[in-house]
């Protein structure tokens, strides 16, 4: 796997490992073509911030590559603003619980994190940090990582640098293949009725 480790990337593993491949070789289609209802609002929501059009204030970042030698991970951060110091990730909406309580969860946090580290890795302070929902308007306060959950991210790229996506132990996760977008090409799609097909032994 390349050295620097993109936030995109790091998703997709989070989410599913064997992803990352089918990501990949989607990249070269219209995301049309793949994305479902969620996926394509998302792009929708996100247009401005990738055409820098969000805001026209000198102070505001939008979509700026940013890296850590550090951690060699790099990405784009959502938006920055240069005057208050504080991040800010755009999300369509936030996810709710079993209980329709309001959750954000690990990885979303690792996202502005990741962010954090970079821009701290450029010299920039970054004060708050934020979860904005667009479509509720509301702003979810995340907090800078306790030594624990900084520990627990290092572990995670680590897992990212030493998976091996031919182990043949790994075992994929049926929930997460019924809401995957991949799923109509992966070999590893496996849903609770079926038995799993292999298409490639
Ligand atoms: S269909 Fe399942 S195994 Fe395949 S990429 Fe999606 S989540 Fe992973």
């Amino acid at each position: 796997m390349e050295s620097y480790i993109k936030l995109s990337t790091l998703n997709d593993f989070i989410f599913c490992p064997k992803s990352i491949y089918y990501h990949t070789l989607y990249d070269n289609y219209e995301k049309n073509i793949y994305q479902e209802t969620a996926q394509k609002e998302g792009t929708k929501y996100h247009e401005a911030i990738d055409n820098k059009t969000y805001s026209t204030r000198k102070e505001i970042l939008q979509w700026i590559p940013v890296f850590s030698d550090q951690y060699q991970i790099s990405w784009n951060i959502d938006i920055f603003n240069t005057k208050t110091w504080e991040l800010t990730e755009r999300k369509t909406e936030i996810f709710l619980d079993k209980d329709w309580s309001e959750k954000i969860y690990k990885w979303q946090k690792y996202q502005l994190w990741w962010q954090m580290f970079c821009l701290e890795e450029m010299w920039y302070t970054v004060s708050q940090m934020y979860i904005y929902s667009i479509k509720t308007n509301k702003k979810y306060r995340i907090y800078k990582p306790s030594t624990k959950q900084l520990i627990d991210f290092e572990e995670m790229l680590e897992k990212y640098r030493k998976f091996n996506p031919i182990n043949p132990n790994w075992q994929q996760n049926t929930q997460k293949c019924i809401k995957c977008i991949y799923r109509e090409l992966c070999d590893y799609y496996i849903w609770e009725i079926y038995p799993q097909m292999k298409l490639f032994e």
